[in-house]
């Protein structure tokens, strides 16, 4: 299964003869298994409202704008913000244009809880400061946090805010309502990871890092 590498793109075609390798070949069974979940009511609404979206303002709507019109014809009326402590003042401005846009928002801080490094198993020497100089704290994330009082709020869709890496793969499996994500942690490209790996500096980055791992 390397999708990632293919040439053809016979599935974005709407065939379903695809190359070596593909996994249309072997795990059609699978694919039929998943194609049947979309026929059950609250998938299927799910899924046909993504395509309504994706449709109504593709390359003119921006994120938050989609996110909107989804919880519209979803009809939710409750939305969760779960945010970074480093993205407040993003999540404030997200929060007033949700609630301005007519939806009940319940917005919860990443450090909620105030619950030490040390009780989820942080090593000592990885407390306080970062190998890179900064000032990290010594309070750790709590995205189970943050997904549990969004469930106590009765929030019908989430939307994660600059999580960081593991800390949003927390919160995405104990959200008890759906996830979108507004912004992807990404500290030195403004929270644009794409951003930072097209450019030329980006794959100069990861090409030195990988050599330099390689020959350890
Ligand atoms: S599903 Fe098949 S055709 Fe589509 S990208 Fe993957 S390998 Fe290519």
């Amino acid at each position: 299964m390397k999708c990632a590498y293919c040439k053809v793109l016979a599935c974005g075609e709407g065939k379903t003869k695809g190359p070596k390798g593909c996994p249309m070949r072997e795990y059609m069974d699978i694919i039929e298994e998943a194609r049947r979940e979309y026929e059950k009511t609250p998938i299927r609404k799910l899924a046909s409202s993504a395509g309504i979206v994706e449709a109504s303002g593709y390359i003119e709507w921006p994120r938050l704008r989609e996110i909107i019109e989804f919880a519209r014809l979803m009809q939710y009326k409750k939305l969760g913000i779960a945010f970074c402590i480093g993205l407040q003042e993003e999540a404030a401005i997200v929060s007033k244009i949700l609630e301005k846009a007519g939806f009940e928002v319940y917005s919860i801080n990443c450090k909620v809880g105030a619950i030490p490094k040390e009780d989820v198993g942080v090593p000592k020497e990885y407390q306080g400061t970062s190998k890179t100089g900064y000032e990290i704290g010594y309070v750790t994330c709590n995205p189970i946090g943050q997904a549990y009082l969004l469930a106590q709020a009765g929030t019908e869709l989430n939307i994660a805010l600059g999580l960081c890496v593991g800390h949003d793969s927390l919160f995405f499996k104990y959200s008890k309502a759906p996830v979108t994500v507004l912004a992807a942690k990404d500290r030195i490209s403004g929270h644009n990871p794409l951003g930072f790996i097209k450019t030329y500096y980006g794959r100069k980055y990861f090409q030195k890092l990988l050599s330099e791992q390689n020959t350890k």
